[in-house]
């Protein structure tokens, strides 16, 4: 190949990196200029670069650009400051980027699949030009984060998610593949907009939406066989409960927003009860939002309950109540109740606002995934307050816009006794003179060490006790010294450690339950998952 094409590789590419007998031996002379520069001095100005940047927007833009153009130094950035470039690439500001899409567009990123491609999409996926396929990524843009129906413009979110699988979880970029299929839009605002880069038609439904994403999922399995992971990532809910559960007996299936969420709160409130005190089944559990998000994690709350203190499944609902945009949901609702829902219909007179609920329910906590701004109000953290010395307070739903409320508010409210966590990033907040530094729920400490997890042990499915494993997983690596802090997850610097733990856990849960396919089993998985990690430094071409 010659100099010129290799500068133009992302994947190969180092920049002013290549030292001088690489410049000699792959034709690079005179194509850079004279400096030899290390790595660490490329990302040191990088990041001065993306700090100079004034708007989230373009931060995210140039970062996508650094991406394509030195896809090794981008990992090292995102590795090295993740804390500072999470909220870029990922929510809040991916969600701006998707709202935008199509003005910011410059290269296409990800595999576009659409109902034009239908009866073809075998062909489509052969286009992709890497074979070996470990994790995919798949949206149909019909509920991207809480900013609703985005159509073909969600293509941000996969893109995103798998930069965080590489970055955080040490999954191969060469082994993760975005994809958006798109099946129209309802979002009127696109459907008008000259610049969309969707089919401009409304939604296909039904049979119609069925065999696309049948046809989808075998065209997966023929491709790639049966090991590649296919994570469904912002269906609206109707279809998400839907193709989890059609396809988890026969793929390799996990959805983020319904397991990955699960297990991320789940060891949230384990972490969280060490100021409570008690076990789970001690407590009451109070949702407001029973989606895909609050359904998710009710379901892995009831799991954990079940097995700690070994009730039936029933018995372990009991406690956990359900608020959606009907009221609390109880048994003797006139209106047919959806099935995921219907579990935790237990018998209580209608109830129609979220402050009588908790008056009435008097829950240890209160998680939101309602999508509904501002809905935890200064009367609803006073109710909690007065019910509990430490009410645990998870405002889930993203981007930070549609939070329940902010952390300044949650402590506040509650004069300091709050135990917050959000969805998206809040500054810590100073009040009464103290410190608080606000917890972020955020999926990205689960799904990359889970899919890591998969991909290792070569798992050929996915059971909930590998979420529940992962949720435990979690939770042990929050220390003495994080809950001296008020804190209920581990800081995000070490995230490649967490992910790596959670990774052996998940594991070892696949090959216990015979679902593990890389035998034999290794004897140290943490260690083993450790090294089968990308690493972002520079390879040397001789
Ligand atoms: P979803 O499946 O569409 O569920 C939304 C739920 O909220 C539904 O049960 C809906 O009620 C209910 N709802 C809507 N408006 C309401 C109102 N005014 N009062 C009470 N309930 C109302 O969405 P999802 O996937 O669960 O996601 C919801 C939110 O959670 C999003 O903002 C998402 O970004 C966020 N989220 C956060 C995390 C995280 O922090 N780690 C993870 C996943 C999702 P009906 O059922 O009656 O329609
Ligand atoms: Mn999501």
């Amino acid at each position: 190949a010659s100099g010129h094409s290799l500068l133009r590789d992302p994947r190969h590419n180092k920049g002013m990196s290549f030292t001088e007998e690489e410049r000699d031996a792959h034709y690079l002379r005179g194509l850079l200029p004279p400096a030899v520069l290390p790595q660490e001095l490329q990302e040191k100005r990088l990041l001065q670069n993306v700090r100079e940047l004034e708007s989230p927007l373009h931060r995210y833009m140039f970062l996508v650009d650094l991406q394509e153009r030195n896809e090794r130094l981008f990992y090292k950035l995102m590795v090295d400051n993740v804390e500072e470039l999470l909220p870029v690439v990922y929510t809040p500001t991916v969600g701006e980027a998707c709202q935008k899409y199509g003005s910011i567009f410059r290269r296409p990123q990800g595999l576009y699949i659409s109902l034009k491609d239908k009866g073809r999409i075998l062909e489509v996926l052969r286009n992709w030009p890497e074979k070996s396929i470990q994790v995919i990524v798949v949206t149909d843009g019909e509920r991207i984060l809480g900013l609703g129906d985005l159509g073909c413009q969600g293509m941000g979110i996969p893109v995103g998610k798998l930069a965080l699988y590489t970055a955080l979880g040490g999954v191969r970029p060469s082994g993760a593949l975005p994809i958006t299929i798109d099946v129209g839009t309802n979002n009127e605002e696109l459907l008008n907009d000259e610049f969309y880069i969707g089919l401009r038609q409304r939604r296909a439904t039904g049979q119609e939406y069925t065999e696309l994403l049948d046809e989808f999922m075998a065209a997966v399995k023929q491709n790639y066989g049966s090991k590649t992971l296919v994570q469904f990532e912002d269906f609206a809910n109707h279809n998400a409960f839907t193709l989890l559960e059609k396809y988890k007996g026969t793929h390799l299936v996990f959805n983020d927003d319904i397991q990955g969420t699960a297990a991320v709160v789940l060891a949230g409130l384990i972490a969280g009860l060490k100021f409570v005190g008690g076990t789970l089944a001690d407590h009451k559990f109070l949702f407001f939002g029973a989606g895909e998000a609050g359904t998710g994690i009710a379901e892995l709350v009831a799991l954990e309950i079940s097995m700690q203190s070994h009730l039936s499944p029933e018995e372990a609902r009991k406690n956990i109540w359900l608020v959606d945009s009907k009221g609390l949901i109880v048994s003797s609702r006139k209106e047919s109740i959806q099935p995921f829902k219907k579990l935790y219909a237990h018998e209580h007179e209608p109830v129609k606002d979220l402050l009588s609920a908790i008056k009435d329910i008097k829950p240890t906590a209160l998680i939101g995934s309602a999508g509904v701004g501002q809905s935890f109000t200064k009367e609803v953290i006073e109710a909690m307050s007065l019910i509990n010395k430490r009410p645990i307070i998870l405002a889930l739903s993203n981007p930070t816009s549609k939070s329940e409320c902010t952390a300044e508010q949650a402590y506040s409210w509650s004069e300091g006794r709050a135990i917050f966590g959000s969805g998206s990033p809040f500054d810590p907040v100073k009040y009464n003179d103290k410190l608080f530094v606000p917890a972020q729920a955020n999926n990205a400490y689960i799904f990359p060490g889970f899919g890591l997890g998969v991909v290792i042990s070569g798992a050929i499915r996915v059971k909930d006790d590998m979420v529940l494993a992962a949720a435990e997983a979690l939770a042990e690596q929050v220390t003495s010294e994080h809950f001296d802090k008020g804190l209920i997850y581990p800081p995000f610097s070490s995230i490649r450690k967490i992910s790596a733990n959670i990774a052996a856990r998940v594991a070892a849960k696949a090959y216990d339950l015979g679902l593990a396919s890389h035998l034999p089993r290794p004897r140290d998985l943490v260690k083993y998952a450790e090294s089968c990690m990308y690493s972002p430094i520079y390879r040397s071409y001789k």
